[in-house]
């Protein structure tokens, strides 16, 4: 710093002069709103982890937490000592006369470690001689498929959270059980996948059904036969093209063809254009075998309201 001061600033040698305000962020030392939006620029490189820890498919409360603790700004007795609070400490979680620390509370409590135990061994995660952040970086980093991926990523906050919020009950004279921390967690899981993937059908599942369902999970894809047919003679058929938005379907090309399967109109239009083609006795539903998207109506140029001459 005083190498920088001497180098860069040059401070006044004489003496009896006034000290003046230098603004680091510039190599003149005179603030300017660019210099200031580079340093912070600069500032806001992400790291990996953070990013990691950011992920939409978990509670809004939950990340927050864990990127507290992952700052250390959460309440345990070693965070706490760190910003030189004075505490004489006590760990809540086990029957061990120990010190509250991060690591105690989050992995190496018997009760902590075996549900990481728990929820690694049937997802094949390894935790042998790892420590909590390690251990944690692994779960966001295993890949398998992107189904299970997703919930793999969010496995290390749940779990956390989890004992984060035991913690706390103990603290405040509740009890939490080991069994009731598991049943949290499959609970937190099963929203997750409810959420992110509604068409997997996930009910009462425990972990270990979870990740087969997840493995196995195949989508199966519909798919039928179609084949344009003709209108009847004087009739024209109108195929149409777009997307159910809620309950309103929006139309956004229409094509009509007579029963020489020539073109006679061909419009991107929208639902509201479409409407004046739907007045009563202009569009009638044509027989079997049509598609959904096909209408046929009586072939009267008047009757195409759709065009845009
Ligand atoms: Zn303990």
């Amino acid at each position: 710093m005083t190498d920088y001061i001497m180098e860069s600033i040059k401070p006044p040698l004489e003496e009896y002069i006034n000290d003046v305000a230098w603004w680091m962020g510039s190599t003149q030392g005179i603030f300017t709103v660019k210099s200031a939006w580079e340093l912070m620029k600069h500032k806001q490189e992400r790291r990996e982890d953070y990013q990691l820890i950011w992920t939409r498919e978990v509670p809004f409360k939950m990340i927050f937490f864990l990127w507290r603790l992952w700052k250390r700004r959460i309440a345990t007795d070693d965070n706490l000592k760190s910003m030189k609070i004075q505490i004489v400490s006590r760990c809540w979680c086990c029957s061990e006369i120990e010190e509250e620390t991060v690591t105690h509370v989050f992995l190496t409590t018997p009760i902590a470690n075996r549900l990481w135990r728990q929820f690694s061994n049937f997802a094949g995660m390894q935790m042998e001689s790892m420590h909590l952040q390690q251990l944690i970086i692994n779960w966001w980093k295993h890949s398998y498929n992107a189904k299970l991926e997703v919930v793999m990523r969010a496995m290390p906050t749940i779990i956390m959270w989890t004992l984060w919020k035991r913690r706390n009950n103990l603290k405040h004279g509740g009890t939490t059980t080991y069994n009731e921390m598991v049943m949290q967690v499959q609970k937190e899981v099963r929203k997750l996948i409810k959420l992110q993937h509604p068409w997997i059908h996930i009910k009462k599942e425990t972990w270990p059904q979870i990740i087969t369902r997840l493995k196995e999970y195949r989508p199966k894809i519909h798919h039928h036969y179609v084949q344009w047919k003709k209108p009847g003679r004087n009739k024209v058929k109108c195929n149409t093209d777009g997307q159910q938005e809620e309950i309103q379907f929006i139309f956004q090309d229409v094509v009509l063809m007579d029963d020489e399967q020539d073109v006679i109109e061909m419009e991107n239009l929208n639902d509201s254009s479409f409407n004046k083609l739907r007045k009563p006795g202009n569009i009638r539903q044509s027989h079997s075998h049509t598609r959904k998207n096909e209408k046929e109506l009586p072939y009267n140029p008047s009757h195409v309201g759709v065009d845009s001459a």
